[in-house]
């Protein structure tokens, strides 16, 4: 972390917008990439109320040169910036804001992250049948990379309110060429989850706070050699991923999610590869820290 007597007027800012934003994870891991290669760059937190205010304030700062966008503000900050990328359009929200120029751009770095780590595991999603378990944003974040930038089989989304489920898997089926499947929790689980090679868990079941134990897959119906990406990333383990690698499945966690998504948005801002590993080590930091 540098010291605020060492930002001048030269160094580039970037930071996260939320509100509450207290708790971010973003500036340990932006800051410590910052300073691993040795960029005159500073990342901060701004708890912003109004959206539409700060980013008119930030147009006339020029060293401001990316955000970070996150709760409440991923869809709201859309109608304040020049232009947003076409998955982000698709998605219907943005994570990122890079200064090109005078112009404001949005971007989506979610699912692109995922695709990212799913490589970094060796996990090929091409040919290969997807099970998403949750119909919300960060599902649908992560799907429509998936439908659109890897080339699966079949998609699947399974949730638990049938006009959530329905509605996106019509949209990402009209926006990819690939068959879109729609199912019901609990019900469909019997038949679903064993079917899929591949199952990308996106609901706050198991996460801190509730319960540690819940999973929405019951352990019996997981299938050995099958892919478990879960979402939650405080604990690290859940029980979904302890069950899944009881079961000889592959498992990546959700913290792979937030530093790859992150990774992205300093390749972004700076132009450079992001150097993963100091970047993994201020993340896994941060959160041991918030465990104690
Ligand atoms: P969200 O928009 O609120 O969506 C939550 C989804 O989970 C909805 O489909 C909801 O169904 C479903 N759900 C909630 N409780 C459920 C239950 N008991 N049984 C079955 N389904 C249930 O939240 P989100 O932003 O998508 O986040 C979802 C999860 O992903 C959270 O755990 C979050 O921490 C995690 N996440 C991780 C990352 C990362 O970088 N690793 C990034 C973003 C999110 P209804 O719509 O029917 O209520």
């Amino acid at each position: 972390m540098r010291l605020l007597t060492e930002i001048t007027g030269s160094t580039k800012l970037c930071g996260v917008i939320g509100h509450p934003v207290k708790h971010s994870l973003s500036p340990p891991m932006h800051n410590a990439a910052f300073a691993a290669c040795g960029l005159d760059y500073a990342y901060v937190a701004f708890d912003v109320a109004d959206v539409s205010a700060f980013i008119s304030g930030i147009r006339t700062c020029e060293n401001v040169v990316g955000l970070s966008v996150t709760i409440p503000h991923k869809i709201g900050v859309m109608s304040c910036l020049d232009d947003v990328d076409p998955l982000a359009r698709l998605a219907g929200c943005v994570n990122t804001v890079t200064r090109q120029g005078s112009r404001l751009l949005g971007s989506l770095t979610d699912g692109a992250g995922v695709l990212r780590a799913f490589a970094a595991h060796q996990v090929a999603l091409d040919g290969k049948k997807v099970l998403f378990l949750g119909a919300g944003g960060a599902v649908r974040a992560v799907a429509f990379a998936l439908a659109t930038q890897a080339a699966p089989a079949s998609l699947t989304i399974a949730g638990r309110t049938a006009e959530k489920v329905c509605a996106l898997a019509a949209d990402i089926s009209k926006a990819c060429r690939i068959p879109v499947h729609a199912a019901m929790l609990p019900d469909d689980l019997n038949r679903i989850v064993p079917e899929h090679d591949i199952l990308i868990h996106g609901t706050p079941v198991g996460m801190h706070g509730a319960d540690p134990n819940e999973s929405v897959v019951p352990w019996d119906l997981l299938q050995p050699g099958q892919v478990v990406f879960d979402m939650v990333y405080r604990p690290k383990w859940t029980r979904l991923l302890r069950d899944a690698l009881a079961l000889e499945c592959t498992v990546i966690h959700g913290l792979e999610m937030l530093l790859y998504q992150a990774a992205l948005q300093f390749e972004t801002w700076t132009g450079i590869p992001a150097p993963i590993d100091v970047m993994r080590e201020a993340l896994e930091n941060k959160l041991e820290q918030d465990q104690c």
